[in-house]
């Protein structure tokens, strides 16, 4: 199947080099004919991602902070005057200090919970609020959140607590925007290692678990999540919104370790 994307224009958030979700995701698009425009933090991230973004044929980059909405609204401005439209958005974005992305949750402070709910969570609610003002034709709407935020998982902490809140609020948003055709989902993508990943404590175990433990028996790639946002982005799942879409080698299901796992 090819052109899935064609005449679609879309905004990515969230790309700080060539291992990125985001990026996976970017690739996926492009190949079937999406226009992209990308945001990067700050001019030493906006150097790696301007060649990625050339790569994918879009000169469209612009500089994009979400702890200060100023930036939001310069990045949605814009888009608004170079395309007069959106059709879809990828918000791939989170952070957390990693000094609390280790022991125990009960110990995280007052600051870094703040700051992580707003960036990890709020920001995807503010980002979707001015991006529907230019989806009048419907669109389509995607995070990313982690399957720490429905079950403990270790050194995931304050993060999976905000992508509890996130995963709601793609719920509500879904809820909001339904009935102008906008649809919003999330994948819930197993670990890979990124930037960010590489942030939680113990982040190698964590992939050798998942690779033993999953049904499928492997990680997954930023090429596997890209081709599930390729469909949740896509007409082809125009009957589709305010999912929990998991891309996770099957690892969500799961109870107890795998038993070949525990013999080895
Ligand atoms: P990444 O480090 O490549 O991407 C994280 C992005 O967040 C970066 O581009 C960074 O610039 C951006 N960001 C952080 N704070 C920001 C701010 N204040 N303003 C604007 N941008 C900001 O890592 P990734 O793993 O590709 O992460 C993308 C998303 O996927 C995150 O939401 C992450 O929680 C989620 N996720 C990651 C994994 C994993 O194992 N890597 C698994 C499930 C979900």
């Amino acid at each position: 199947m090819t052109g899935l994307m064609n005449g679609k224009r879309g905004l990515i958030m969230g790309v700080a080099n060539n291992h990125s979700i985001a990026w996976g995701i970017s690739k996926a698009l492009a190949a079937q004919g999406a226009e992209l425009a990308f945001t990067y933090q700050g001019e030493a991230l906006g150097k790696r991602v301007k060649p990625l973004a050339a790569e994918v044929g879009s000169d469209f980059l612009l500089p994009c902070d979400v702890e200060d909405i100023a930036s939001v609204d310069t990045v949605i401005s814009a888009i608004k005057e170079r395309w007069g439209k959106l059709d879809f958005i990828v918000h791939a974005i989170g952070f957390s200090d990693k000094n609390e992305l280790k022991g125990l949750y009960a110990d995280t402070s007052r600051d870094n919970f703040s700051r992580t709910m707003v960036i990890s969570c709020f920001s995807f609610t503010e980002i979707a609020k001015r991006a529907a003002e230019l989806m009048n034709d419907g669109g389509s709407m995607l995070t990313l959140t982690y399957g720490g935020s429905v079950r403990v998982m270790p050194n995931y902490n304050v993060m999976g607590v905000a992508k509890a809140a996130l995963e709601a609020s793609v719920r509500y948003l879904a809820a909001d925007y339904g009935v102008r055709g906008i649809r919003v989902n999330a994948i819930s993508a197993g670990p890979i290692r990124t930037l960010a990943g590489a942030g939680i404590s113990d982040a190698r175990a964590m992939l050798s678990w998942q690779q033993k433990n999953s049904p499928l028996r492997r990680t997954v790639t930023i090429d596997d999540v890209g081709s599930s946002a390729l469909y949740l982005l896509s007409d082809l799942s125009r009957g589709v919104t305010g999912e929990i879409h998991y891309v996770d080698s099957g690892y969500n299901i799961t109870s107890m370790p795998a038993l070949d796992a525990l013999r080895t």
